[in-house]
């Protein structure tokens, strides 16, 4: 059974054409899940056409985030039809999620294959109040899901929530592994990569490229099934990554048409964190410009050794700081980082650390990114370098340092740094599970380099966050592209219905 929170059938205008229902099936992770949703308000916006059925994956331990988010969302007035799967009670990964999340949210999708079919025959296709099935939105995770849209006679288009260089990457594996037959290795020296500028140093190639268990082969087959999809949508804009995508509508072959949509930011952010009026209150009471704000991303967080080196590194570099500093969990449960308690933070950072710099910094939790990004006193953000992280930088135009922990974030930071010139260097191959330490005088002249105003990172900087803005605009790039995409799935429909 599943439980349904319809938003959405009551409140659409009627128009004379039966609608187009689009059903996406995200992993449940929420860096995923927040622009697919974004995407569906994009579409909303451009045509009332369309209807849009969200099938969630429960998992509790990886979907708290998730959890509220959806909650927040769904209090909101936003017309989209979520769908809770069943929890997967008898699911069993086949090892054990930390030697590959990847491999293990892969699994977790496929596992629900035959209950996403059932529910969208029952909602969607069997259902006399629906708006015709016409097409399964899949993640890079999800790609499983074509055979479902393919049992069901429709086409499937791939939303890709990172880079157009990385599934430049996910695209170039198969012709890759056709050539070596392995994954990636650590000292494989530089690989030169469709849709990079530069050529990429094994070091700075993502853990799950050089994982013997299994992440590996997850990917090269999520990379082969990119191409039978009828479209491929990407948060991106073709100002931002000019050569990645030309490189990805011309140097594959029989690729479907590319459509860069983004950047798709959830500026309406409703979740509500504690220290949210806290923060904002301080920024507020801080000189434009002044503060370098440092956060990781919904994974991140950093152990006892590596937090004093930041603290010291933020000490002496003198500049006003915004510290968003997060609790490991247990590197065998599925959690995301949780706050520390105030008396706990200062067993851990340096003697006095809080003390001495209470007039010009803050040490959170949780932090309102994107609130905290758009504030004037804000100047520079040292990021982990995750994708959503880098769009909403662009998007409030505050340069970057990079100091990439997981996933494929080495990789943009690659991109950001070497290809396009458009982030301060502090580490580009730093991996979190390797425990190396970056010291406090690398962290110290990293912020003051972001932070100088002459610096040209920040001039350039400055002008693709404008693009940013522009590409989304009627006339801009992402907004035609968007138009195609609309006209595709339009063409696909008619296609059917003749
Ligand atoms: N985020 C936030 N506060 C935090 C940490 C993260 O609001 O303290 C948000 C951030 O604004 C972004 C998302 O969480 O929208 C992180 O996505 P990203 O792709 O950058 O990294 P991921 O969490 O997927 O590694």
């Amino acid at each position: 059974m599943c439980t349904c929170i319809d938003l959405s059938l009551s409140q659409q205008p009627l128009n004379k054409m039966k609608k187009a229902e689009l059903v996406f099936i995200p992993p449940p992770v929420p860096g995923h899940l927040v622009p697919l949703i974004e995407f569906a308000k994009g579409l909303f916006d451009r045509n009332d056409h369309f209807s849009v059925t969200v099938l969630l994956i429960q998992f509790p331990t990886i979907t708290s985030l998730v959890a509220e988010y959806t909650k927040s969302f769904a209090e909101s007035n936003v017309p989209i039809r979520l769908i809770n799967l069943p929890p997967p009670v008898h699911f069993c990964p086949s090892q054990e999620p930390y030697k590959s999340i990847e491999k293990f949210v892969t699994e977790l999708v496929d596992y629900h294959k035959a209950c996403i079919k059932e529910a969208i025959v029952k909602h969607v296709v069997s259902n006399e109040n629906s708006a015709q099935l016409a097409g399964l939105v899949v993640d890079i995770f999800s790609t499983s899901m074509i055979d479902v849209a393919n049992e069901l006679g429709v086409p499937s288009y791939l939303f890709f929530t990172s880079c157009a260089a990385f599934l430049g990457l996910l695209m170039f594996l198969p012709t890759r592994h056709a050539e070596i037959g392995r994954e990636f290795e650590e000292f494989d020296g530089e690989a030169v990569i469709p849709c990079y500028v530069n050529p990429v140093p094994s070091s700075g190639m993502p853990e799950v490229l050089l994982s013997k268990y299994g992440g590996y082969t997850t990917f090269l087959n999520h990379g082969r099934r990119v191409k039978e999809t009828g479209g491929i949508i990407v948060n991106t804009f073709e100002e931002l990554e000019s050569h990645a995508v030309k490189c990805l509508m011309n140097d594959f072959d029989n690729v479907p048409p590319v459509y860069t949509v983004g950047p798709l930011i959830d500026l309406k952010d409703e979740s509500n964190k504690l220290d949210s009026d806290v923060i904002m209150k301080w920024l507020d009471d801080q000189p434009d410009s002044s503060v370098v704000f440092l956060c990781f991303g919904s994974m991140g967080s950093f152990g006892k050794d590596q937090a004093k080196e930041i603290a010291f590194g933020l000490e002496q570099s003198g500049v006003r700081f915004l510290w968003s500093f997060r609790k490991s969990p247990r590197k065998d449960k599925l959690e995301a980082p949780s706050d520390y308690n105030s008396d706990v933070l200062q067993e851990i950072l340096p003697n006095g650390f809080l003390e001495r710099t209470k007039k010009i910094g803050l040490v959170c939790g949780w932090a309102p990114q994107k609130a905290v990004l758009a504030h004037k006193s804000v100047g520079a953000f040292v990021s982990h370098c995750g994708w959503n992280s880098i769009l909403e930088s662009l998007w409030f135009g505050v340069p970057i340092v990079t100091w990439p922990l997981y996933a494929e974030q080495q990789l943009n930071a690659l991109q950001l740094v070497k290809d396009l010139g458009l982030a301060v260097e502090l580490r580009l191959d730093y991996k979190i599970s390797k425990g190396e330490l970056v010291n406090a005088d690398e962290i110290e002249r990293a912020i003051k380099c972001a932070m100088d105003g002459k610096n040209d990172v920040r001039k350039r900087f400055k002008e693709k966050s404008e693009m940013s803005r522009l590409a989304v605009m009627e006339g801009g790039s992402s907004y035609a592209a968007f138009g195609g995409l609309i006209e595709n799935i339009a063409r696909n429909k008619a296609m059917k219905e003749e």
